[in-house]
């Protein structure tokens, strides 16, 4: 079962995990092509902080998501003592 909850600031669907996030666009009719949508992380002012799917908002790219998730992923497993 997917988890989601609606981002207050953006009123989109927002995912506590990158698991939910992705099960989630793969039900989406082009997530499965590698296609449209990203998962990216909520940073708006006000924002959720979670994950959202959808175009990149401006400024961001591809790049500068995988930056921020290879560091939410260290920071994961240091929160799982995995060092
Ligand atoms: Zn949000």
């Amino acid at each position: 079962m997917i988890d989601w909850y609606t981002c207050p600031q953006t009123g989109k669907r927002a995912y506590k995990n990158r698991k939910d996030a992705r099960a989630a666009r793969g039900a989406t009719k082009n997530g499965g092509t590698g296609g449209a949508l990203s998962v990216y992380r909520c940073v708006e002012e006000g924002g959720c902080g979670d994950l959202h799917l959808g175009h990149l908002p401006p400024g961001e790219t591809r790049a500068k998501l995988k930056n921020r998730r290879e560091a939410d992923e260290a920071r994961n497993r240091r929160i799982r003592g995995e060092s």
